[in-house]
């Protein structure tokens, strides 16, 4: 399916007729439209966005530089609506996740990562994924749908309301330094909304965080890379996971329509790519799968002519997947290889393990739920 096809298969719903409009995901250009249409200046739309992303209000009585009648006008008309988190859980090593329930009662996660020098938001573009990489979880959810622009930037405003980071502190006291998207679904595939949300995140007047603190994850979707570096110039990871078609077809099936060599190509024309903003290759280690000293040998030589550093995440584990946990010391062997041949490559620590939100173990609750039920109800 081609990435228009997708994005309309999957599109958000549209807001009901009746509902107040949500002033959240506009971009300032449709916001001042918004103004216009109520006979007012563009400055208004200024004012307002001030007060909605820089001070994260939620309710228009609070912008007191607005007349009261004009507050109460906007009130009638529009809302400032989050989602709702309906689930809010605390790993034992800090990791905050997330669960997010839309107005139309889908689900999805978003994780927050708290490190000495920084604090990483791990935000979802998708409910679910079509993707079904055999070592991620989110894969084996069936209910998919794109996120709207205006649920993507709402979990960074409700992730900002629940660690009480309004109105934006000075850059040192930050809670939220980083954003990764990283979480449920290919953000390829719901280019439009994602890029819409993060030009809001980057816009200096409100939640302003810079492009080079924002990293997009992708899976491969090899026609949409060109356009993400030129339209977003965002950081650029890729989800490599294999060395040879073979393996990367079993484990990351778009591998079958985007091959190696073709993502490869297209890394190298990323725009932006250079050897001070490299782009970051994320490499599960899967037990006997694709974790031997060959394998890291051959992984230097697909990356040689790349501004390339790996990241080595050992698999997280869920329940019923089809592979183990590399040993420590295979992990550590693979990454010495790499690190002689001058490729940058650490070993991700896990996080939030204990909570289900280290990377691939996202599954919306619900979805977990349902499935229980449907379980039950089959062998009753
Ligand atoms: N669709 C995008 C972003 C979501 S996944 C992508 O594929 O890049 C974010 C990262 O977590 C990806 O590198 C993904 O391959 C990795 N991942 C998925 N399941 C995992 C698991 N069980 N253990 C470790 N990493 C996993």
């Amino acid at each position: 399916m081609s990435s228009l096809a997708h994005a309309e298969k999957f599109a958000p719903p549209a807001e009901p007729a009746t509902a107040r409009r949500n002033l959240i995901g506009l971009s300032r250009q449709e916001l001042e439209a918004e103004m216009a249409g109520l006979g007012e200046k563009p400055f208004r739309a200024r004012q307002l966005w001030h007060w909605i992303y820089h001070r994260g209000v939620a309710d228009f009585a609070e912008m007191t530089t607005l007349s009261k009648a004009f507050r109460a006008r906007l009130a009638e008309t529009y809302c400032l609506a989050r989602p709702e988190a309906s689930l809010d859980q605390l790993s034992s090593d800090g990791t905050r996740k997330w669960l997010l329930r839309f107005a139309d009662g889908q689900e999805a996660e978003c994780v927050f990562i708290p490190d000495e020098e920084r604090g990483t938001l791990c935000v979802s573009s998708q409910v679910g994924c079509t993707l079904t990489c055999r070592f991620c979880h989110t894969g084996t959810q069936r209910l998919v749908r794109n996120l709207s622009a205006a649920e993507i930037v709402g979990q960074v405003m409700l992730a900002r309301d629940c660690l009480g980071e309004w109105p934006t502190p000075s850059g040192e006291e930050r809670r939220i330094t980083n954003i990764v998207l990283m979480g449920m679904g290919e953000p390829l595939y719901n280019f439009d909304n994602v890029a819409q949300a993060m030009r809001i995140v980057m816009d200096g007047e409100g939640i302003s965080i810079s492009k080079r603190r924002i990293t997009l994850s992708t899976a491969g979707v090899v026609p949409m890379m060109e356009r993400c570096g030129r339209e977003l110039d965002v950081n650029l990871a890729v989800s490599l996971h294999a060395v040879t078609d073979e393996i990367r077809d079993v484990i990351v099936p778009l591998n079958k329509k985007y091959p190696l060599a073709a993502l490869l190509e297209a890394c190298r024309a990323y725009p932006g790519a250079h050897n001070a903003r490299r782009i970051t290759f994320e490499y599960v280690m899967l037990k006997d799968v694709n974790d031997g000293a060959e394998q890291a040998h051959a992984l230097v030589a697909l990356l040689r002519d790349l501004p390339a550093k790996v990241n080595l995440i050992p698999f997280n584990p869920w329940p019923g997947a089809p592979y183990a946990t590399s040993e420590p010391a295979t992990v550590k062997a693979f990454s010495d290889i790499l690190f002689e041949a001058g490729i940058s490559a650490p070993i991700r620590r896990p996080r939030g393990r204990d909570i289900m939100a280290a990377c691939g173990q996202l599954k919306s609750a619900s979805e977990r739920q349902r499935k229980r039920e449907t379980e039950t109800t089959a062998t009753a």
